[in-house]
């Protein structure tokens, strides 16, 4: 049994294990935007490229969103023209409390619906010692492996937070050979 640390900014896109052939897939985020006038609910529901959602907020009041699944229907936010008066594709945000989502596998060509399991999926993981490490990504995979590496341990950039958060426990000396040469075979095995 392994555990798992939290970590809950998550980026719109990450990396996981395809559900179909277990290559590394990337996973994005489904968007949703309030759908403002109840004239347009009808649209949303006919739509190809949308899903029409009756939501629930923590105050327990309900709205009417459209969520849209990137990669889906082969065209982005921004190419759907018929979009109804008013709306626009910058009122689409991405949803991370939904986990909903689409993942596109280059490797088999699924393209589907998907509902993340975070940090279950994510291809970037390693176990040590029965806990385990992971990356949102190549990017931070290879960022965290240079972190394990190093002596000084700087964090700095982009992933400065994502590294902020690596539990001591991958962290200590004893471990970095190990960790270092489990997360580059992945790296290299990822190409
Ligand atoms: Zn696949």
């Amino acid at each position: 049994m392994t555990e798992a640390y939290d970590w809950y900014r998550m980026p719109h896109r990450v990396s996981i294990r395809c559900p179909n052939c277990g290559s590394p897939a990337e996973y994005e985020f489904a968007a949703v935007a309030r759908i403002k006038r109840k004239a347009d609910i009808e649209y949303f529901q006919k739509s190809g490229s949308f899903e029409y959602h009756l939501f629930e907020d923590s105050s327990g009041s309900r709205w009417h969103g459209a969520v849209f699944y990137h990669g889906l229907g082969g065209i982005t936010l921004g190419e759907v023209s018929d979009l109804p008066e008013g709306c626009r594709a910058e009122d689409w945000h991405h949803s991370h409390g939904l986990s909903a989502g689409s993942v596109t596998c280059h490797a088999c060509g699924c393209r589907r619906m998907h509902t993340l399991k975070w940090p279950d999926e994510a291809y970037f993981q390693i176990d040590y010692k029965g806990k385990v490490l992971w990356a949102f990504d190549r990017e931070s995979a290879t960022v965290l492996l240079d972190y394990v590496r190093s002596e000084t341990r700087q964090r700095d950039g982009k992933w400065k937070a994502f590294l902020l958060h690596i539990p001591s426990h991958f962290l200590k000396k004893k471990g970095r050979e190990e960790i270092s040469k489990k997360l580059g075979k992945l790296l290299l095995s990822a190409c």
